[in-house]
């Protein structure tokens, strides 16, 4: 999404107000104690901001009204915004891949350029994930934590943990085939209903997969609509992004505060971590795959690439958006890249949607460090699901900002993981979003190339 409002950009507000969250949340960490509340009237200030009768609570005066209620305030703001989020993501998800796949019908008329193009998305989604997968074990950046915080957030919230524990126990003793065929709904209307994303998935598939085997009068107006609904929903995510600023302030203030900013230097190393893995991604993965299979006499060198690219790349870290940088991803590939405009037409499109190494890889890094933050020690089959959830949920989310945020639940759930761990994320997303955009935009140039590479069409040097 870009910003056409005069002033400073989304991402730049959303980056003050994490600081200024940050700076408010510390300081309440560090100078709000009993006395201070004892102050304000209140002798047990748990009791006060629950609402609980104590006498100890008997002299609170108007000011420690005030606050309680400044602090609830707060809370509402940041909950209602991820309620937001949430409430678009079962549309969003549904529609979009319907459309997708309607889509992809015309790969029976190009037959082997639609199947070199999933193989291609695969190959690199594959490696990506890997990646990911090896780094977040390695650096394992939610052990930074320190033991009073991750205690501190654990008590916090270690009843939902034991029952996402639980939860995924049932899912692990129920067998690989009852799992396969949970897959597919009986009642798809249930699967949307109850925001069973992995069916929602599968019926939109399905259902995109009817659409392309009736005559086009007939299917044409259900995928019209699909798009009038993916547009509208899109245009609430702009809505609830414009708040996006106010938002995180909240979260990030509530967070801070209850937990101290000891708990954001597990975060930096948790960032630090996702733009590195992103960077070997772009800059190692990406140039070595084009290497490897773009025609010797036509290669694509990574300074062609990242000259010819750099437009699509700035614009998809501004908007954080792979679709609204579509059009300049098409641009860049065919004009700079020297793609053919066919396989260019083909491959972009379904690549903004299906095409998610970057969006891969941040959720298998944040599900690891939420997994190692909350002391939830995964098994090797289970980092091995972090992985293939990771893989699918990121073919169904859509090139939105925060999307990643919004399908994390999923990935966090299949293991166990409190989904409200998010909370957590969601301080640092917009940061991250811009940087694994960046890559979900590449990846579908990295893909026009290596089709045509693989096609023998010319890959015309600029
Ligand atoms: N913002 C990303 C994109 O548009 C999606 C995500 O949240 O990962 O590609």
């Amino acid at each position: 999404m870009t910003d056409s409002r005069p002033g400073l950009a989304l991402h730049w507000k959303v980056l003050i107000a994490l600081a200024m969250g940050v700076l408010l949340g510390a300081a309440i960490h560090e100078f709000w104690t009993a006395s201070t509340w004892s102050r304000f009237g209140v002798g047990n200030s748990a009791d006060f901001r629950a609402f609980r009768p104590n006498p100890a609570n008997d002299a609170a005066g108007a000011a420690a009204v005030v606050i309680r209620f400044a602090a609830d305030l707060n809370d509402f703001v940041g909950r209602l915004f991820l309620q937001a989020l949430r409430f678009i993501a079962v549309p969003i998800v549904l529609f979009s891949l319907i459309i997708a796949v309607a889509g992809v019908g015309d790969l029976r008329k190009i037959g082997r350029i639609g199947l070199k193009t999933l193989l291609c998305f695969g190959a690199t989604l594959v490696i990506a994930v890997t990646i990911a997968v090896v780094l977040g074990k390695v650096v394992a950046p939610g052990t930074f934590v320190t033991a009073q915080t991750r205690a501190h957030i654990l008590a916090q919230y270690a009843g939902e943990a034991t029952q996402r524990v639980a939860t995924a126990h049932q899912l692990k003793d129920q067998g690989v085939w009852a799992y396969l065929l949970g897959i597919i709904p009986t009642n798809p209307f249930n699967a949307f209903a109850n925001a069973q994303m992995m069916q929602v998935v599968a019926s939109a598939f399905l259902l995109g997969i009817g659409l392309t085997l009736i005559p086009r009068e007939r299917s044409a107006p259900v995928v019209a609509f699909c798009e009038g609904v993916t547009e509208a929903v899109m245009a609430l995510v702009r809505l609830i992004m414009f708040f996006a600023p106010l938002a995180v302030f909240c979260l990030i203030v509530q967070f801070v505060a209850s937990v101290g900013v000891g708990a954001l230097k597990s975060v930096l190393v948790y960032c630090l971590c996702v733009i590195g893995g992103l960077a070997i991604v772009l800059f190692l993965e990406y140039p070595a795959l084009m290497y490897a299979l773009t025609p010797r006499q036509n290669r694509m060198t990574p300074g062609r690439f990242f000259r010819g690219m750099a437009p699509a790349m700035t614009l998809a870290f501004s908007s954080s958006s792979s679709s609204a940088t579509l059009p300049v991803t098409i641009q860049c590939a065919r004009d700079r890249l020297g793609v053919p405009s066919d396989i260019v037409n083909f491959v972009c499109p379904i690549g903004t949607t299906l095409n998610m190494d970057g969006t891969a890889f941040y959720q298998v890094i944040s599900v690891l460090f939420l997994a190692q933050l909350y002391g939830v020690d995964l098994t090797l089959a289970q980092h091995a699901t972090v992985g293939v959830m990771s893989a699918v949920v990121a073919v169904g989310t859509p090139g939105l900002p925060g999307a990643s945020v919004i399908m994390m639940a999923i990935v966090l759930e299949s293991v166990g993981i409190p989904t409200e761990g998010v909370a957590i994320i969601l301080a640092v997303d917009r940061v991250l979003d811009m940087c694994r955009t960046i890559v979900n935009v590449s990846g579908d140039a990295v893909a026009c190339v290596v089709v045509a590479g693989t096609e023998k069409a010319a890959v015309q040097s600029k």
